[in-house]
């Protein structure tokens, strides 16, 4: 495991220095190579910790963040080249072959985004459990909420159908946490089950590498203001815009977690999947086609 996780951070310092190559005067490789850069720094600063923390989760969304940063750069500069970055004579196309293994080993990003959401869900489980707990007693001795009423009664965004009153305990619970504690939800609502949940675990995953990149910015900017570092004004712009992308991004992805949102587009894609799956082709008909 610890062979894996100085892999997967190092993903992030070796494609920094890759994209510092690249660099000349674009923003958004500065910016994701200040990221990924600083998610890398502050994963092996707390590997070298004597006590040998457990960073496999810290080390995951290093190399998921890193890679599909390496791809969307090293895609940009090509396209900066038009025709000529496709062609051999120029290292582009190499580059960008060399960036898309990195979506692939060390543990693929798919199968990596299951294991941060699940390692991050089963944390805050821990936590729920009790906070569950302490919220049903209040609700039980305020007496504001009965068997089919939560936070979504009276206009409130929650209208989920009515429950049994053997389960109304643990809905309720539920309720309260689906809503406004978005972040918290995929775990209150789907429990055991959210391991079969892939487009919410991806969610949970994604918000959590922008939670931990923003942590890595922030701690590094401000260091670098502390200290006086060379060009700390730079530093700033770049960590406040990966800052204010990542908090619309989060935003989006938490409104996606509630699964009665219009934006949760899970149902709609799950069975478009199933359609092309019973046919096994791409179903819809040519325009010129006519019905008889
Ligand atoms: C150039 C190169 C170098 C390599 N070097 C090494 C090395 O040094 N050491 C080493 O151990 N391995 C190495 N590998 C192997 C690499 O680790 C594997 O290719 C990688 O783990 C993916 O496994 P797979 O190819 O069997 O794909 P599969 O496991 O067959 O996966 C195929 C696709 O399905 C997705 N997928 C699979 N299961 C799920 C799931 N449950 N949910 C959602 N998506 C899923 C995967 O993310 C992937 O996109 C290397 C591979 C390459 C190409």
């Amino acid at each position: 495991m610890n062979i894996l996780n100085s892999g997967r951070f190092s993903v992030g310092s070796v494609v920094a220095g890759m994209l510092k190559k690249l660099i000349g005067e674009f923003a958004l490789m500065a910016q994701k190579a200040y990221v990924m850069e600083s998610m890398a720094y502050l994963t092996v600063g707390m590997l070298n910790q004597p006590e040998l923390p457990d960073c496999s989760v810290e080390a995951a969304m290093v190399k998921v963040f890193s890679s599909e940063s390496a791809w969307q750069c090293v895609s940009e500069v090509l396209q900066i080249l038009g025709g000529l970055g496709y062609m051999k004579d120029y290292p582009y196309e190499h580059l960008l072959r060399d960036a898309r293994i990195l979506f692939i080993f060390q543990g693929t990003n798919e199968i990596l985004r299951m294991f941060i959401a699940l390692m991050g869900l089963q944390h805050a489980g821990h936590i729920l459990t009790t906070r569950i707990h302490e919220l049903n007693c209040w609700l039980e001795d305020s007496g504001l909420f009965g068997p089919n009423r939560g936070p979504g009664a009276d206009g409130q965004p929650w209208s989920g159908p009515p429950q049994p009153r053997g389960e109304c305990q643990q809905t309720r619970g539920e309720r309260v946490l689906l809503w406004p504690h978005r972040g918290e939800s995929a775990a209150s609502v789907w429990k055991k089950t959210v391991v079969e949940e892939q487009l919410v675990l991806k969610r949970v995953a994604n918000v959590l590498i922008n939670l931990y990149g923003r942590v890595a910015v922030l701690s590094r900017a401000s260091r670098s203001i502390r200290i006086g570092l060379r060009n700390h004004d730079h530093e700033i712009l770049l960590a406040n815009m990966f800052c204010t992308e990542a908090y619309v991004q989060n935003l989006f992805s938490l409104s996606q977690l509630d699964k009665y949102a219009p934006e949760n587009l899970d149902e709609q894609i799950k069975k478009v999947s199933r359609e092309i799956l019973e046919k096994r082709t791409y179903i819809c008909a040519h325009p010129l086609e006519r019905a008889s």
